[in-house]
């Protein structure tokens, strides 16, 4: 199938316009139009090679909403025009014990992530959500509920995701205490999804100037990470705290404010940490973890908790001709708080 995207194709150069193909439909596969795309930090760690496992041409996208167009001859889950979303993930082993408990997401083999990856059958690379259309095999698809907004359904598939799950594992519910650091796109959805539990929020952002939008969002109280004297006040004040930063920095002055057994969940930055002190963690049995994305079961679970909840995103609708300029803005943390591509201002050249 010929269709047509942005994409970058090096780690210097911008997203462009691209045509490429998409794989003809296996028995399992569903193909998609493309309605809606979220923008991640990770789509533009990505394009610019900061991890460096980049794979070019990269057509980054993996919050995906759109309508199924076709179906394989084997499907079954879906039928066309079903509204459907895709996030991380396209496929998996399906075998291990980590598949087989609904945990795609840790696959021993290693999970396909729906761009910057390599198709498990082919080798081919995998072409993520901005673009026009998709083709995904059904298990890998995500059904989303009536009454949820399209337009703004999409950053559920990953800021939705990568903060429910941590919530989950770490059985957040109401009188937990938690702890966002950095209000962007997972952390407005973490403190939403956290408040939708009943947990007791507080955002740790660098300046007060997010106090009133975090408030509104949901969070009961704005902690300013750069005032030391408020920081101490807050020691040992927390069960959970969900961490978002997408570059390195100094986590010392947060363990502390982990209650004992508490755990810092890093879900932003990958690589290297500052030098870590262990005292505050030995002395009070404290936690510094990491946690990738979700499985689909538990995806799917977020989505219908958010339809019932009335949870959704706070989104900026862009055209994809904007899309360099939204990294820039992404890039200095001028978004809020989720970009998202409207794929009807994407044309054929
Ligand atoms: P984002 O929208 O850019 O938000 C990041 C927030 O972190 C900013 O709004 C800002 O909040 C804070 N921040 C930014 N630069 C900072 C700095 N230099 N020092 C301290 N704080 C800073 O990014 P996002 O889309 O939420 O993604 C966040 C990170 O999560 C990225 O690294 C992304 O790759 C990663 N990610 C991981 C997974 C996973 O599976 N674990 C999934 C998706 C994304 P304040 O202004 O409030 O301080
Ligand atoms: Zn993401």
């Amino acid at each position: 199938m010929k269709t047509f995207g942005y994409a970058a194709q090096s780690a210097t150069s911008p997203l462009a316009p691209f045509a490429f193909e998409r794989r003809a439909l296996r028995p399992n596969d569903i193909a998609m139009e493309v309605l809606y795309c979220g923008i991640c930090h990770s789509d533009l760690h990505q394009a610019r090679n900061d991890w460096g496992w980049s794979l070019y041409p990269i057509v980054p996208g993996h919050e995906i909403v759109g309508r199924v167009t076709e179906v394989g001859s084997e499907v079954t889950r879906y039928q066309v025009g079903d509204a459907v979303a895709v996030g991380c993930m396209v496929d998996s082993c399906q075998h291990c014990d980590q598949c087989r408990k609904g945990e795609e997401q840790l696959c021993r083999e290693g999970n396909t992530q729906t761009y910057n990856s390599r198709d498990r059958l082919t080798g081919d690379l995998t072409f993520g959500g901005y673009s026009k259309h998709l083709v995904v095999r059904e298990e890998f698809a995500l059904r989303v509920p009536e009454g949820l907004d399209l337009a703004r359904a999409a950053p559920l598939l990953c800021a939705g995701i990568t903060t429910y799950s941590p919530l989950r594992t770490w059985n957040v519910g109401p009188g937990s205490r938690v702890g966002v650091i950095g209000l962007g796109g997972l952390g407005h959805m973490a403190v939403k999804l956290a408040a939708g539990m009943g947990a007791d929020v507080t955002v740790l952002s660098r300046t007060p100037s997010k106090e009133a939008d975090a408030l509104a969002l949901g969070a009961d109280r704005l902690l300013v990470s750069t005032d030391a004297e408020a920081m101490a006040k807050a020691q040992s004040g927390f069960d959970l705290i969900i961490d978002t930063v997408p570059v390195k920095h100094d986590l010392n002055p947060y363990v502390p404010l982990l209650d004992v057994d508490g755990t810092l969940v890093i879900v932003g930055q990958l690589g290297p940490m500052e030098e870590q002190n262990t005292v505050p963690m030995l002395i009070g049995r404290r936690r510094i973890a990491g946690s990738p994305i979700g499985g689909i079961r538990e995806t799917q679970e977020m989505l219908d908790f958010c339809a019932k909840k009335n949870i959704l995103p706070d989104c900026e609708m862009i055209r994809m001709e904007q899309i360099n300029h939204a990294f820039e803005r992404l890039e200095s943390a001028d978004v809020r708080y989720r970009f998202v591509i409207d794929m009807a201002s994407l044309q054929a050249a």
